[in-house]
C-alpha cells in the first residue's frame, strides 16, 4: 500500500517572484479570504481587493514534495512568499507547508506570510509559528486612499500606510 503524498490547496504558484520580498521568492497563492478589507470599509471586494482576480482560478491540490522540488531546482529563489488571497484563512495548509520545508526538507530559508490581519488578531497563530526560524509577516489591511511606502523589514514597497513587515522568529 502506498501513502498518499501530503498536499495543500492553492490557486497556484509563481516559481519566481521579485516584487513582494527583498530576496527572489517562490510565491504560493492560497485560495481563501473573508474579504475583511472590503467589508470593513463597506465596499465590494471586487472593487478594491488587489487579489480578487485570483478568485476565478481553479483550486487544486499540490503535493508538498513537488512544490519543494520546483523551489530546489530553481537557481535564483532563496525565500518563499505565502500570499493569496489570505493565507492565514488556510492556516492548516500554511502549517503543513512550513512544517514540510523546515522538518522534511531541512531548509531554513526565509518564509514571508502576506496577511491582512494585525498581529493582535492572530496571536495564537504567531505563537505557533515562532517554533520555526526566519518567519516574517506582512501585516495590515488594504485601505483605499493611502500612499505606498517602503518597508525596511521586507525591503519592498507596501500598498498603504497600515501595512508593515515584522520578523516573528
Ligand atoms: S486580506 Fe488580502 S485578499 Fe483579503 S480582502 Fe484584504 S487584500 Fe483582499
Amino acid at each position: 500500500m502506498t501513502n498518499k503524498p501530503e498536499v495543500i490547496r492553492l490557486h497556484g504558484y509563481l516559481e519566481e517572484n521579485l516584487q513582494d520580498y527583498k530576496k527572489a521568492s517562490m510565491f504560493l497563492a492560497f485560495p481563501k479570504c473573508s474579504f475583511k478589507c472590503a467589508t470593513e470599509q463597506g465596499l465590494n471586494p471586487e472593487e478594491i481587493c488587489q487579489n480578487y482576480f485570483n478568485i476565478k482560478e481553479q483550486i487544486k491540490e499540490y503535493p508538498l514534495f513537488e512544490l519543494y522540488e520546483v523551489y530546489r531546482k530553481n537557481p535564483i529563489t532563496e525565500a518563499f512568499v505565502l500570499g493569496g488571497l489570505e493565507p492565514l484563512d488556510s492556516f492548516d495548509d500554511v502549517w503543513s507547508f512550513i512544517s514540510f520545508i523546515r522538518d522534511n526538507a531541512l531548509l531554513e530559508d526565509d518564509i514571508v506570510i502576506y496577511t491582512g490581519y494585525y498581529p493582535e488578531e492572530i496571536k495564537d497563530k504567531i505563537d505557533k509559528l515562532k517554533k520555526f526560524k526566519n518567519i516574517y509577516l506582512k501585516c495590515g489591511r488594504f485601505r483605499i486612499g493611502q500612499e505606498r511606502h517602503y518597508d525596511e523589514v521586507l525591503g519592498v514597497n507596501l500598498a498603504n500606510e497600515e501595512q508593515f513587515g515584522i520578523k516573528i522568529s
